[in-house]
């Protein structure tokens, strides 16, 4: 099978030709269909996060081993089972859930493998969707996407969960509470996608780049806020009579964007961190008991969570992101292009050639 593979940390992805594997047990191999692109793979081919003041955390003290196929948002069709596998069968499409844990601790027993401290999430520490082909550990980590398209359902094992749990974590609402959305990148479209499926309250979006704030736009009635030239803190102020808001949702996770987070808090708010871009929040102590306000952060999102969003998002009718395909190798060309802001939507791989739409049920 070919991989597109992460051999070295900072360096371009390879193209290798390995041996496809069997499936064992109750693992499920699935021939890829669509494959996001996401920007923490961005991340992970750096090798580090960067924590701010110079200081970084490596994937490498966090287990990840190379070389390593990326990719954590697939769709794939089934192509063989394991013996002892039950409930999945040859010529199913299937979304992934990615976020799989050691299936022993104290996280994983209550249904929350996602924050496991012994990942075993699929393109992370083990090879994703940079593939034709993917290995399953579990059937039970499959979930049906009806005739939801595969390049728009991979999104939501990843960007769509991630912001869905996200907006979960600040709802209920009220009408005037206010939330304000800061990044409409994949992310933050993705939140914009569904964050009327949780609350009516009123929304701002703040970006920087203009063509993101348009596409915002493509999905509701929003006070949109371009940062690039004029302060967005004064601006927020401004909408807001200098109250702020309820709620807070980070999608970039930079010092600047968490401090204009922060800053634009009501009493009693809640700002929740999301994004990996790196840097540092420091905030005087007296003002969390005098605000009664909490900071937080949201990490991706559990099975539960996935199957709830994917029967929401099913049955919805919900206007899919922008969501643009390309071939396996372009997989290193897509991430350059991610980095430097260039992609609105979503980016998604198409390592096979196996038809987009799943087959009309006979
Ligand atoms: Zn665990
Ligand atoms: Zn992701």
């Amino acid at each position: 099978m070919q991989s597109a593979q992460l051999t070295e940390f900072g360096k371009p992805l390879v193209l290798n030709e390995i041996r496809g594997p069997e499936p064992q047990g109750r693992e499920v191999l699935l021939e890829t269909v669509a494959c996001g692109v996401c920007h923490s793979d961005l991340h992970m081919a750096d090798g580090y996060y960067d924590l701010g003041g110079g200081r970084r955390t490596y994937l490498k003290a966090a287990g990840m081993s190379l070389p390593r196929t990326l990719g954590h948002e697939v769709v794939g069709r089934v192509l063989a089972v394991g013996p002892t596998a039950e409930g999945a069968e040859a010529g199913e499409v299937r979304l992934v859930y990615p976020w799989i844990g050691c299936g022993e601790c104290k996280e994983c027993g209550r249904g929350a493998s996602h924050l496991c401290g012994r990942s075993r999430a699929i393109g992370v520490f083990t090879d994703g969707g940079y593939s034709d082909h993917v290995l399953v550990p579990d059937p039970r980590f499959l979930l049906e996407i009806g005739d939801l398209r595969p390049e728009i359902a991979c999104s939501y094992a990843c960007a769509g969960l991630t912001a869905f749990s996200a907006l979960r974590k600040i709802t209920p609402l009220d009408p005037d509470d206010g939330l304000l959305i800061i990044g409409a990148g994949g992310l933050g479209l993705m939140a914009l996608q569904l964050v009327r499926e949780l609350t009516d309250t009123r929304v701002i979006v703040v970006d920087s780049d203009a063509r993101k704030l348009e596409a915002a736009a493509r999905f509701g009635n929003w006070s949109l806020i371009d940062a690039s030239n004029r302060s967005a803190f004064a601006q927020i102020r401004t909408l807001t009579r200098r109250a702020g808001v309820a709620a807070v949702v980070d999608f970039v996770g930079s010092g600047e964007t968490a401090r204009l987070g922060y800053g634009s808090l009501a009493r009693n708010g809640t700002l929740v961190v999301v994004g990996l871009y790196g840097g540092q929040l420091v905030v005087p102590t007296p003002a969390l008991p005098l605000k009664n306000v909490t900071i937080r952060g949201s990490y991706t999102g559990s099975l539960s969570e996935l199957r709830y969003l994917v029967s929401i998002v099913r049955a919805g009718q919900l206007r899919p992101l922008p969501a643009k395909t390309f071939p396996l190798d372009s997989a290193q060309e897509v991430l350059d292009r991610l980095r430097s802001g260039d992609i609105v939507g979503r980016a998604v791989l198409r390592p096979t050639s196996t038809p987009a739409t799943p087959p009309a049920k006979q």
